[in-house]
């Protein structure tokens, strides 16, 4: 906590606390591979391995497959469809 103090119009002084500055949102990395190492043209969405979690309708959080084992409930973990294909890409079955 920080402690911001000011004067207002009326010449008050005010004395706020506030929360530290505001975290960075945590970019998906769950990735096996390096994406963009794979097949081109490919991406995690055509992947056997992308897995989905949450059994919420609200919100579908994709993960790789290869990657359970290290898999946390937080977006550190997550995995974007649209990013390139990893050197351990492989083709979606019935695809
Ligand atoms: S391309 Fe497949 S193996 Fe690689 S990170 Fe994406 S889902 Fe996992």
């Amino acid at each position: 906590m920080q402690t911001v103090e000011y004067v207002d119009l009326l010449g008050d002084t005010i004395i706020e606390r506030v929360s530290e500055a505001r975290r960075k949102p945590t970019t998906p990395n769950g990735y096996a591979g390096s994406p963009g190492r794979g097949p081109a043209g490919e991406t995690c969405r055509s992947c056997q391995h992308k897995r989905s979690t949450g059994s919420s309708t609200a919100r579908t959080y994709w993960k790789c497959g290869l990657m359970q084992a290290h898999w946390t409930g937080g977006p550190g973990t997550d995995i974007r469809m649209r990013s390139p294909a990893c050197q351990f890409w492989a083709r979606e079955q019935g695809e």
